[in-house]
């Protein structure tokens, strides 16, 4: 009796231990990775998403009961009809498919010293020093005024050469090392090396015309510009309509011996895209209307027409309710939805335990995460869910067996975050963030759990289910 009256929180490897379970852990992790390997950016993401909804029988027609929109290629909305009718409450998870990253300047191309760089700036919360002396790739699009658009996939492939942002060597570093750590790595230092080797004149007339000098200025950047003519077919201007991101090359991987952990680029917050994605594709007979997005954006503040404070889901729900249920108002849909804000959590770092409040700290393995609010200081910025609803979800998971925790960001008044859940909360749904916990957030390679992903994803179905 005494043990039922005190919580213990339930670890993810004890509560999935049979041969069976792990099996299933680890196929879905196999193809986590694969995903997650593939996608390093929201237009790669969500046309992965496009493509297992399409296969899956989705369409873009919204009379179908299984619809899917797309918003600029870079934020989509998969719905799908359940046997209660929208008044009746939709249930909606919402995920962001975007990441911090460094995206190349409209003007990049530069030589400097002779090496050609590209200029960056990055976007969302980087620690600036984690992107020095390390591999990059190049991903993105470069879109030509006769409105073709040009792919750019460079540095994950095989035999594709990689990209790196040069760091100090320790020998002249002791000016550096003495700033502080926001001082001494500048975003205007952070430039992407594209390039060594001069353009091989095919004329030999310079020195005779006397323009030599002339010829010699930025043959490095010249033979980049060669090179970029002849794989790709565009020009210097071309890049003023392009969006080209330098992300980390290389693959995610299992972390640790046990392959208990889950390292890569991204997991927040593609984790919680593959497993919306997921619950959803398999939960074909929902109670409810089923609503997943995956949305742009969230790293600058879901701003702009492809995030959260965009007037696409809106949109997108009214076209469903004229083609569906024509009688019922959008506010009724809203007022009773029930929602979830997928997005990764701050875990316990065993390294930096003083950062947290061990008691309301998430901690890797232990199952996908509420955070009952965000925000700041007190409270400032958040989405609050209510007690109700909590006491709802943790209802819903408990009787199924889904391990699930329960924490918040930090210390109070050590920082904060927030996520899109404050947008949908506007609404009047109920709303609250889910997701599993990660280490080393935002860095070039995050680490969370493979038990808490297979987790994540259950409750994840369990939510869409009833
Ligand atoms: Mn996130
Ligand atoms: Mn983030």
């Amino acid at each position: 009796m005494e043990d039922e009256l005190e919580y213990t929180p339930k670890k993810s490897w004890e509560i999935y231990a049979s041969e069976q379970e792990r099996e299933m852990i680890f196929e879905l992790a196999d193809r986590y990775l694969d995903f997650v390997t593939q996608c390093k950016n929201e237009r790669k993401t969500v046309e992965w998403v496009r493509e297992k909804a399409l296969q899956a029988g989705f369409s873009e027609d919204v009379n179908s009961p299984r619809f899917i929109k797309m918003a600029k290629n870079k934020t989509v909305l998969l719905a799908r009809k359940g046997r209660k009718p929208f008044k009746q409450g939709v249930r909606l998870l919402g995920a962001h498919a975007d990441t911090p990253r460094l995206d190349f300047k409209q003007f990049p191309l530069h030589e400097n010293n002779e090496v050609a760089m590209a200029k960056t700036h990055y976007y969302g919360g980087i620690r600036k020093h984690q992107w020095f002396s390390r591999p990059l790739a190049l991903h993105g699009v470069v879109v030509k005024t006769d409105g073709s658009s040009v792919e750019i996939n460079l540095g994950d492939n095989q035999g594709d050469p990689v990209f790196v942002i040069a760091d100090l060597l320790p020998h002249l570093a002791s000016k550096q090392n003495e700033q502080t750590v926001s001082k001494a790595f500048e975003a205007e230092k952070m430039n992407v090396i594209l390039g060594n080797s001069p353009v091989v004149d095919t004329q030999d007339e310079s020195e005779e015309n006397g323009a030599g000098a002339d010829m010699d200025k930025n043959k490095i950047k010249k033979h980049v510009l060669q090179l970029l003519s002849e794989n790709y077919g565009i020009k210097e201007e071309d890049l003023y309509s392009a969006e080209i991101h330098a992300v980390p090359a290389g693959n995610a991987s299992y972390v640790g011996l046990d392959k208990s952990l889950l390292g890569g680029y991204g997991h927040d917050d593609r984790i919680c895209v593959f497993c919306g994605l997921e619950a959803m594709l398999r939960e074909e007979d929902p109670e409810y209307n089923q609503v997943v997005i995956f949305w742009d954006k969230e790293e600058i503040g879901s701003e702009g027409a492809t995030g959260a404070r965009s007037y696409f889901m809106e949109y997108c729900l009214q076209d469903l309710l004229d083609a569906w249920e024509p009688e019922t108002k959008l506010s009724e849909v809203f007022e009773s939805a029930k929602a979830v804000s997928a997005d990764v959590h701050g875990g316990l770092d065993p390294d930096h335990q003083d950062l947290h409040d061990q008691l309301n700290a998430s901690k890797l393995g232990y199952g996908p995460v509420f955070s009952k609010f965000t925000g700041h200081r007190g409270k400032l910025g958040a989405n609050d869910a209510t007690a109700e609803y909590v006491a709802w979800f943790r209802n819903l998971l408990n009787n199924a067996g889904v391990p699930w925790q329960m924490a918040e960001l930090g210390k109070v008044d050590m920082g904060g975050g927030g996520t899109v859940a404050k947008f949908l909360a506007m609404y009047g749904m109920d709303i609250i963030d889910f997701g599993p916990s990660v280490l080393g957030m935002h860095s070039p390679f995050e680490i969370t759990s493979t038990a808490d992903l297979y987790a994540t994803y259950l409750a994840y179905r369990e939510f869409l289910k009833n």
